[in-house]
């Protein structure tokens, strides 16, 4: 038998009670009611109990399973009640379930009523611990989500971080893109973008530089994202400028930025980026709940806008850096190049002719300045005309080649040397004797002999004439080898592979 027909039987209650007993009960208060020491249960109590089946229970079996220690406050609330009638009491006790044997603290509140003559109690049940612990274990619940959300989001910008500092230059943008998708799949957004400030005719703009979606349709064209006026979206660069994060619910925002936002998103958040006391641009998330992102996460992905940024602004400089670098290494090694052009023989490697009259110049002079001697000589391949003939012209340069190499090995490094035309080399001796540089002259001319070119597996001799000159005053480089050139003739005259030291004119 249900409450109302109880009732009904016993003509305790009007209707109007009934009904009112109805309405409570059905919005889950549970109320129970006691008359002639028959209880009637509401649900909730019911359960508590663990009473199956009829709702109608004997008072003294309840009492029955009350817990020992809380059976006299239980009595003693009831007694209360029932003595007096509108009296309110409260009782806190351990009742047993009859379905799992435990006991549960219940708190019961009840109140009497007199009803057409009889003594009538309304009262409620609620489980204490049951409230308690629902509401703790909901608050550990919530904090260990909490702690678990702010871990991963954490993890997430453990790993960018690890991915952008090894990222290169070269993979650097599929780089980034990749890391914007590990934010957006770990925060669960459908949009994530970094705007960049900067100066359009005066007016500070932004322009979006990174985008990445997933879930919603962008409609607006590629152009409606650049050079915004930042003041176009009002309240955001005010926000942003003090440090702080733009957290809104989509429909709590302008319309302007309504505008802007891809239909299926629920909430922004725009998280500012300084570049020291500048305000360089700013990430944009965005995803499809109609929830705010908490505290934490707007803390955490105000950080992962900063890391973004600034690998952003570190592969922007690094790229500079290395084109610096590049433009730097090219015009050094365009200027060495003609540098090395404009001084030395292309075939082998020794100064030219230009750059040899340039520096011997010097020390000639300082010899005469301090009375000493340089002696010049000059150097011709014999029957040159020949190893070009019977071997070739190639053969005739690796020739060329070898007998500079020859030359530079017997000379001291601060002997000058350079090739002075076709197969005619001069060197400049620098404070020196006659006696000295003829010894080197004739070192020399039998190393050329000692060491012929090899060329093709053929080796091919040479020998070598030599003109030698001494120093005098007032000479310049130019008549100290066309002294040493007089020498040279007279070698060529005596037959050639020797040494001619210039004696004067007349000899
Ligand atoms: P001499 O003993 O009288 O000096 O006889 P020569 O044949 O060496 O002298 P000549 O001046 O008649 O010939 C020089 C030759 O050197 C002529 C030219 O073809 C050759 N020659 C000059 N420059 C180069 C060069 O760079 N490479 C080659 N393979 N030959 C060269
Ligand atoms: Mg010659
Ligand atoms: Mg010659």
């Amino acid at each position: 038998m249900n409450l109302e027909g109880k009732l009904q039987s016993e003509g305790l209650f009007s209707n109007r009670i009934l009904a009112l007993l109805d309405v409570i009960n059905a919005n889950g208060l549970g109320l129970w009611e006691i008359s002639g020491g028959i209880m009637t249960l509401d649900q909730k109590t019911s359960e508590i109990i663990g009473l199956e089946g009829d709702n109608l229970v004997k008072l003294d079996d309840i009492i029955d399973l009350v817990h020992e220690e809380d059976r006299q406050e239980f009595k003693g609330v009831l007694d209360t009640i029932t003595d007096v009638p509108n009296k309110n009491a409260v009782a806190e006790c351990r009742i047993c379930s009859k379905k799992t044997n435990v006991y549960s603290w219940v708190r019961i509140m009840g109140k009497s009523y007199l009803h057409q003559g009889n003594m009538v109690i309304l009262g409620t049940s609620q489980l204490i611990e049951g409230r308690a612990l629902d509401v703790f274990n909901a608050m550990l619940d919530n904090i260990t989500k909490e702690l678990n959300r702010k871990d991963e989001l954490n993890k997430c910008i453990f790993d960018i971080t690890e991915i952008l500092l090894n990222a290169d230059e070269t993979s650097f943008d599929t780089t980034f893109q990749t890391c914007l998708e590990i934010i957006a799949h770990t925060v669960g957004l459908c949009r994530l973008y970094i705007y960049k400030n900067h100066l359009v005719e005066g007016t500070a703009c932004c322009t979006e530089i990174h985008e990445w979606v997933d879930g919603v349709e962008v409609t607006l064209g590629e152009d409606y994202t650049k050079d915004i006026p930042i003041h176009t979206w009002p309240g955001l660069e005010d926000v942003l400028s003090g440090g702080h994060t733009y957290n809104k619910l989509l429909k709590d925002t302008p319309l302007e930025i309504q505008e802007m936002t891809p239909k299926g998103i629920g909430a922004v958040l725009f998280a500012p980026i300084f570049l020291r006391d500048l305000l360089w641009g700013f990430v944009g998330y965005e995803w499809a709940e109609e929830k705010l992102f908490s505290a934490d996460e707007a803390a955490i992905l105000c950080s992962a806008g900063l890391l973004l940024a600034n690998s952003l602004i570190r592969n922007d400089l690094n790229k500079n850096l290395y084109l610096a670098v590049d433009k730097i290494n090219t015009t050094t090694i365009k200027a060495e190049v003609l540098e090395k052009f404009a001084y030395t023989d292309t075939l082998t490697g020794i100064y030219n002719r230009r750059h040899f009259m340039e520096l011997a110049q010097n020390p000639l002079d300082k010899a005469k300045r301090f009375g000493k001697f340089c002696y010049a000589m000059i150097m011709d391949l014999d029957f040159f005309k020949k190893v070009n003939d019977t071997y070739g012209h190639l053969a005739g340069d690796e020739v060329l080649k070898n007998a500079a190499n020859v030359m530079k090995n017997t000379l001291r490094s601060y002997d000058l040397l350079c090739r002075y035309g076709g197969e005619e080399f001069v060197v400049l001796v620098a404070e020196s004797t006659k006696e000295a540089s003829l010894n080197l002259a004739e070192r020399i001319r039998e190393a050329i002999v000692a060491t012929p070119c090899v060329y093709n597996v053929l080796k091919i001799p040479v020998t070598m004439s030599i003109g030698v000159a001494e120093s005098f005053p007032d000479c310049t480089i130019e008549s100290l080898i066309d002294r040493a050139d007089k020498a040279l003739y007279m070698a060529k005259e005596q037959g050639r592979n020797r040494v001619v030291f210039y004696t004067g004119e007349e000899k």
